[in-house]
């Protein structure tokens, strides 16, 4: 394929975008190569500016869950512009998706809209704080809450007890208040509760990782921490930017049966358009401004473009009950299909997949936490994604990343995906 005004496209934005984009993952880092500039897309395919069509396995890292461009979702956003942009001031059809999104969702009675799931946990995270009175908070090795402060931090020597700031313009003061624990391994946040007791606000998690390529939950370990949680007045939040409204209506709190005391989202609950929201029952809600002391504000939350984008989007799910088995079942015929080639070809390879969400990583192990993730073949997984760009599908361009199925994808489109696997394979 050429990527010829792709690859000048990105030489004059990196002239005046720093490293030529507004989110690092999109400048291909960890695979190399130049970033593919999209000029438009529509259903499962991505048109890029050298006019080469790909299948996307990325969907703007999730939102596009019933393809992109779709039509109702187009049509509202189109329809609500021209009566304004933006009013900052209540309207109609916040408390309709509010109304919703509440019913969809178990175990809350008021939601926050705000403009990205960074925000969504953010907030959260400063509501389990003022509701709690406590000031620590546990995060999982390998688990992104977004680009807040508190959140950015890595596992490293003596993290079990203080976090170190991992990126530059952390204080160790704001570090010192993230305590970092494995995923998967209830012992090990057992004894940071235990090292820090009656300090800790809540426990944050993604109840499916998919940070650290898909990750499921051990049988029993968010029920673990439930139980962790209730037991030494922790608020349990699950991040469900990723999970909410893809792997069930009611998102991982619904597939697990596990009740979280406050959930973020992001993503698909915004059908594309940027918002987030941040929900648990009302006496946790009502702690926030102007009800409750907790601060939380946004001069573009509740806007009337996003709100229809995603009320739309939430609609068309709620509406349609076999969706989420449909998306389940796309995805494991491509998982089954990518495996057999991958084991007919002698390729070492280990694949998770929870619903809609799945990931192939290079490695013959187990893969269970942020360590056995890092251990994939990132070479292998250079060749395979390059290999696979070549034959017209798009993955993103990191081992460490979820691939998002879409409703738009057909069985046709996945036969074609295995079968760019199957000639990738040779190489590798
Ligand atoms: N939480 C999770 C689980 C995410 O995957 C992401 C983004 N990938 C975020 C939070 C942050 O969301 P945003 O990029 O919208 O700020």
């Amino acid at each position: 394929m050429n990527y010829k005004r792709s690859s000048s496209l990105f030489a004059e934005a990196e002239k005046v975008i720093p490293g030529g984009v507004n989110s690092p993952v999109r400048a291909f880092k960890a695979v190399g190569g130049t970033p593919i500039f999209v000029k438009e897309a529509k259903g499962a395919y991505l048109y890029d500016e050298d006019g080469n069509r790909l299948i996307d396995y990325i969907n703007s890292w999730g939102p596009m869950i019933l393809g992109h461009a779709y039509a109702p979702v187009v049509n509202a956003v189109v329809e609500k512009a021209k009566k304004g942009t933006s009013f900052g001031m209540p309207t109609e059809i916040e408390t309709k998706i509010a109304e919703l999104a509440v019913s969809m969702v178990p175990n809350i009675d008021k939601i926050r809209f705000v403009n990205s799931g960074t925000e969504a946990c953010m907030s959260a995270v400063r509501l389990a704080r003022g509701f709690t009175g406590k000031d620590k908070i546990i995060k999982f090795a390998g688990c992104y809450h977004g680009h807040s402060d508190s959140f950015l931090i890595q596992a490293g020597s003596g993290a079990i007890t203080f976090g170190t700031p991992n990126s530059p313009g952390v204080t160790e003061g704001t570090a010192k208040d993230t305590l970092l624990a494995r995923y998967n391994d209830i012992e090990n946040v057992r004894q940071l509760i235990e090292a820090n007791h009656g300090e800790i606000a809540c426990i944050i998690i993604e109840p499916v990782a998919g940070n650290m390529g898909c990750i499921p939950p051990k049988d029993d370990f968010l029920q673990a921490l439930r139980v962790l949680c209730d037991t030494h007045h922790i608020l349990l939040i699950f991040d469900e930017v990723m999970t909410g409204f893809r792997l069930a209506k009611g998102g991982a709190q619904e597939l697990f049966g596990i009740a979280a005391d406050i959930v973020c989202f992001g993503k698909v609950i915004g059908g594309g358009l940027p918002v987030g929201a941040f929900a648990a029952r009302n006496e946790i809600m009502n702690y926030l401004a102007p009800l409750g002391p907790v601060y939380q504000a946004g001069t573009l939350s509740g806007n009337p473009l996003a709100m229809a984008a995603g009320l739309t989007m939430l609609s068309e799910l709620n509406n349609d009950a076999e969706i989420f088995n449909r998306l389940a079942e796309k995805t494991a015929y491509l998982h089954n299909g990518i495996a057999k080639v991958l084991h007919d070809n002698k390729i070492v390879h280990t694949i998770n997949r929870v619903g809609s969400m799945i990931s192939v990583h290079f490695d013959g192990s187990e893969v269970i936490d942020f360590e056995t993730s890092a251990k994939g073949n990132n070479d292998t997984f250079k060749t395979f994604f390059h290999g696979m760009l070549n034959e017209g599908v798009y993955i993103a361009p990191s081992a460490f990343e979820t691939w998002f199925i879409t409703d738009a994808l057909t069985y046709e489109d996945l036969d074609f995906t295995i079968a760019a696997v199957n000639s990738v394979a040779k190489s590798l």
